[in-house]
């Protein structure tokens, strides 16, 4: 595996608990994160330098399917 198992797991943006990987997308290098406790979702996508950046937060997991 790569580096993209961090030791400090990224936090919800509005509740602040530890949020859990919902879905992992390695061919369009994404990923949806969601949280434990307020069930909101994490959109991610890969930088330039292979580093997850925070692209958007939505209440429904399937923002990125059209
Ligand atoms: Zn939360």
């Amino acid at each position: 595996m790569s580096k993209e198992t961090v030791k400090t797991r990224p936090k919800c943006v509005e509740c602040g608990a530890e949020l859990e990987l919902y879905e992992l997308d390695y061919e369009k290098d994404r990923r949806i994160m969601q949280c434990p406790k307020c069930g909101l979702y994490h959109f991610y996508r890969k930088n330039f330098f292979g580093r997850w950046k925070l692209v958007k937060v939505g209440r429904v997991s399937d923002l990125w399917r059209k």
